[in-house]
């Protein structure tokens, strides 16, 4: 079976070597750290805590931003922008996330999703009328999918929009909720049902917030970030011209979910930032702080919160510049797997490295004059939004079993021909080798091998005991998912080695690493490779009953 997916091809035994050997980490270059340069120049008059107090991003440090082309980076100088290619984005995204979220949420919202459908989607007569006042600032853009009722379940929104009976307009109604940057946005990207029969079936718009029936609602208070603007809009009647509808009608749904690998992975890369901070935080504070009549950063206990945060931010960064690799050779890519590991992967370690920055501090850590409290409350909803850390939990074996699913009903459409397929594919083979000349190389090729074939086995066993219920084993479904989460750290870090090595660089620091999250990848692989429940996953049901009554 080809999926067209990098992971989803190593899951059924082949991997695209290519790509693979062709991979080179980007250094900072000339252009990215000129951007950077700009953004920590015009923000130093405005902390974050101060921003904060303010509970919005002032007038002239926007005028400020857009000056600099904050708000073009990643849009083609065609129409305006920097043109930083994706990799270079995302390294701008991980150095300013690190140092404030709630000012980088607003070009972040605005850039890998409010406007990204444009990019992606638009036609060139869009492209002309909307990106070049998105990339000088002038009109911000939110992307806004969810609603009252529905956020997880995102294919069932409520929102609909009809074509006018002379078939210029599109009528739309509907409610969206939580949407980033609402408030201070002139265009929207909104997604609604073309077909109420047809869940699904949606058409994707771009929506400007003047147009009459157009209502945002106020600023929603937050745990944090607070400079950023959240809020719900309202749409009564609205008509949208035919020429603002994005991509094909039906294909919104897709359009919404291509968007996201953009805005999953600038997480991924932005919680790479967050640990960075964390890090530099924690080496200060520990080399800093004498307890016991030594630095605490002699204690194991210290130490391993480090360890921990230098191997995580190595690997989501890995993960991260590798995924974006390919999107860069294919702006389409299949990369719906790659890109929700980045995120899942990202935000949950960043959470971890936050609460251990504080952790590191001590008792100053809990002080409101420190940044921890605000960074954690920040960086909180990253484990919230573009899916939250449940579906990305078991989002990739789902999206592979649907696959699969197909392919069976096209071609193996008689129950006797499925159950063959599916007894062969327990036992098919990996016909990929990585060959290093480290030995540690070695060993994390063949895990993340052996990782590739337990996904595969486990995906064609489970069909065969859960068949149908299979989607609703969510235990076994995020064993999946860890199986592959740690296969794909494994292969980007393989990669970025590789390709240091193939540059000449000194790699020793990087085999240590390897080292050490092999380890954490063996350990996952114990727990999660089994097929069955564990105890206590089966102990679990008991207790839950006399909860959910
Ligand atoms: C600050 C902020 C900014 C946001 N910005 C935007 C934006 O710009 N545009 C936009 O469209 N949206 C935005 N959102 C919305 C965000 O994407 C949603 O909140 C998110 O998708 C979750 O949806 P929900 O809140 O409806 O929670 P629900 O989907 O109702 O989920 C509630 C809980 O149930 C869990 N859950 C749901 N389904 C399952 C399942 N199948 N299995 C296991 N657990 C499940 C969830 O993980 C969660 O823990 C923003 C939200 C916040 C808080």
């Amino acid at each position: 079976m080809n999926f067209e997916s990098f992971l989803g091809n190593i899951y059924f035994g082949s991997m695209d070597m290519e790509r693979f050997h062709s991979f080179q980490d980007l250094e900072e270059d000339e252009i990215t750290r000129e951007v950077i340069g700009k953004y920590l120049e015009v923000t130093k008059k405005y902390p974050p805590s101060y921003l904060e107090q303010q509970g919005t991003i002032p007038a002239e440090l926007l005028e400020e931003l857009k000056k600099i082309g904050y708000f073009g980076l990643n849009i083609p100088e065609k129409y305006g922008g920097v043109g930083l290619s994706l990799r270079q984005y995302l390294q701008v995204v991980a150095e300013i996330a690190g140092k404030d979220l709630a000012l980088a949420l607003i070009s972040l919202a605005h850039l890998s999703i409010g406007c990204k459908g444009i990019v992606l989607f638009g036609n060139e007569a869009q492209k002309e009328k909307y990106l070049v006042p998105a990339a000088s600032g002038e009109m911000i853009f939110s992307y806004a999918l969810t609603e009252p009722k529905i956020g997880s379940d995102a294919k069932h929104i409520e929102s609909k929009a009809v074509l006018s009976e002379d078939g210029k307009y599109y009528i739309l109604n509907g409610q969206k909720t939580y949407i980033t940057n609402a408030n201070y946005a002139g265009g929207l990207t909104v997604f609604a049902q073309l077909d109420s029969e047809k869940p699904g079936f949606m058409g994707s718009f771009i929506v400007e917030t003047t147009w009459d029936g157009v209502k945002i609602g106020k600023d929603m208070p937050k745990m944090g970030l607070k400079a950023s603007s959240t809020a719900a809009i309202q749409f009564k009647d609205v008509r949208v011209p035919v020429e603002n509808l994005l991509s094909q009608p039906g294909e919104g749904f897709k359009v919404a979910m291509s968007i996201l690998n953009y805005g999953r992975l600038a997480l991924g890369a932005g919680s790479v930032g967050a640990m960075n901070q964390s890090m530099r935080d924690m080496e200060k504070q520990s080399a800093r702080r004498r307890q016991f009549g030594v630095e605490i950063n002699s204690f194991e206990l210290i130490q391993e919160k480090m360890v921990q945060a230098k191997v995580d931010s190595y690997v989501a960064s890995a993960m991260t510049a590798f995924t974006a690799g390919m999107l860069e050779d294919h702006p389409q890519a299949r990369i719906a797997i790659e890109s929700s590991h980045c995120k899942l992967f990202g935000t949950t370690r960043a959470w971890d490295t936050l609460y251990n920055a504080l952790q590191v501090a001590g008792g100053s850590g809990y002080l409101a004059t420190q940044p921890y409290e605000k960074r954690l409350r920040d960086f909180r909803v990253t484990t919230i939004f573009e899916g939250t850390t449940e579906i990305h939990s078991i989002y990739p074996p789902l999206f592979v079993l649907r696959n699969l699913n197909k392919h069976m009903k096209a071609v193996h459409p008689s129950s006797t021909s499925k159950l063959v397929f599916l007894l062969k594919g327990l036992f098919g083979k990996a016909d990929w080798k990585l060959r290093f000349h480290q030995r540690v190389m070695n060993r994390a090729a063949r895990l993340a091998k052996a990782n590739g074939r337990s996904v595969r086995w486990l995906l064609h066993a489970g069909l065969l005991i859960y068949g149908k219920n299979i989607q609703n084993e969510q235990f076994f479904l995020r064993r999946i998912t860890n199986l592959s989460l740690h296969l794909y750290g494994l292969v980007a870090v393989l990669a970025k080695i590789d390709g240091a090595k193939k540059m000449g660089r000194d790699i020793s620091e990087d085999l240590r690493i390897l080292s050490y999250f092999l380890e954490v990848a063996r350990q996952s692989r114990k727990r999660d490779k089994r097929l069955f429940r564990s105890r206590k996953e089966a102990l679990h049901k008991n207790v839950a009953k006399s909860i959910i009554s």
